[in-house]
């Protein structure tokens, strides 16, 4: 990545027949990367060609998700950058261009916002019928540039069963409204799952995400809960190990909530 140099032309703008979708939450650690990651990959087997930008630049995690090795780079062309791919998923993130030790933790707004407009400008990833993007979680400088970047984007939310989610997950659907982009459905991650005698384990209590659809909902445009994803050991295992669940375990009640996501999509 270079300072200063003014992006190319925006591949993904308004004309083009990619279709970009942005996965947000309210605030850290609902699962938003893990869910990002596994629809990415649900996305492919379904034989889309899938593009996922990491923007979650303080705290990206999708190259761990997603088992691309420590040290991997996008390979260079001339000034043009070819991302590396994961289970059928072509993948940029910051921490392919970090060196040992280096952090972005003190950068500011603008550092910020060049980076993500080259992930967008200068990393060539093919024609795509989906790009992914996850965002840092809540209504910071990278949300307000990729939504001035890709006002024609649209929005996943994501949020936990609880209120403490919901009610920050509905102040950045609403952000995100305001910049234009269409809010498209709400994903319920750490609900409720089954244990094998039955037993239901509602750990983050329940109604977190039809609470955030029902809030974003307009007259004439109602924003549907799309999916309700368990709490999954398998899940959370998978993204450990960079094997995604609906790979590694596709049976899991997890990975079957994700496929069913990426089918409605
Ligand atoms: P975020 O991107 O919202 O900060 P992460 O995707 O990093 O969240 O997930 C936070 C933690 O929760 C990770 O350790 C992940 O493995 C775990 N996790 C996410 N979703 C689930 C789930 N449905 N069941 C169990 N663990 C989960």
């Amino acid at each position: 990545l270079r300072a200063g140099r003014p992006p190319r032309h925006m591949p993904f703008g308004p004309e083009s027949l990619t279709r970009v979708i942005l996965v947000s939450s309210g605030k850290g650690g609902v699962g938003k990367s893990t869910v990002t990651a596994n629809l990415a990959v649900a996305l492919a087997q379904r034989g889309l060609a899938v593009g996922l930008v990491d923007a979650d630049v303080h705290g990206f995690s999708i190259p761990g998700l997603l088992g691309i090795p420590a040290g991997t780079q996008p390979t260079r062309i001339d000034d043009l950058m070819l991302p590396p791919v994961a289970h059928g998923v072509k993948a940029i993130s910051i921490g392919m261009f970090l060196r040992d030790g280096e952090s972005v933790v003190a950068w500011r707004g603008p550092m910020l916002h060049r980076t993500v407009s080259q992930f967008l400008t200068d990393v060539f990833f093919g024609d795509l019928d989906v790009l992914l993007i996850d965002m840092p979680p809540g209504t910071g400088d990278i949300a307000i540039s990729i939504g001035q970047l890709l006002p024609h984007a649209e929005v996943l939310v994501v949020t936990t069963p609880q209120a403490a989610a919901s009610e920050v997950a509905i102040r950045s659907g609403l952000v995100a409204r305001q910049t234009g982009q269409r809010v498209i459905g709400v994903v319920e991650n750490m609900a409720a799952y089954t244990l094998p005698d039955g037993t239901v384990v509602d750990l983050f209590g329940a109604g977190g995400g039809a609470a955030v659809a029902e809030a974003l909902s307009e007259p004439g445009s109602p924003v549907p809960l799309l999916a309700s994803i368990p709490l999954s050991p398998a899940l959370r295992r998978g993204g450990d190990v960079g094997d995604p669940v609906v790979i590694a375990e596709p049976d899991d009640a997890a990975a079957t909530a994700i496929r069913t996501l990426a089918a409605q999509l």
